[in-house]
């Protein structure tokens, strides 16, 4: 059971490292347990966030746009 609780909080870390700089991402639920942890307006067309989880991330991609426009910002 230590392991699976090691890797749930892992796997939320590494949801935290990868979707935690998007700007649509509100907040990021600190407990494992949480099923849909992201807390995003992108889908919600207000500012009124709704939960999604990491898959729903990986498919939408725009934290990637996101990293992207920091990188650039950086560069100029
Ligand atoms: S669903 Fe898309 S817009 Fe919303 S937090 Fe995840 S990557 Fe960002």
């Amino acid at each position: 059971m230590d392991d699976l609780n090691r890797m749930k909080r892992l796997m939320l870390t590494v949801t935290q490292e990868l979707i935690g700089g998007c700007r649509f991402c509100i907040e990021i639920s600190s407990d494992p347990e949480d099923r849909t942890p992201i807390q995003c307006v992108k889908f919600s067309g207000n500012s009124t966030p709704i939960s999604v989880n990491a898959a729903t991330c990986i498919t939408c991609k725009e934290f990637k746009k996101t990293e992207r426009l920091q990188q650039a910002k950086l560069s100029d």
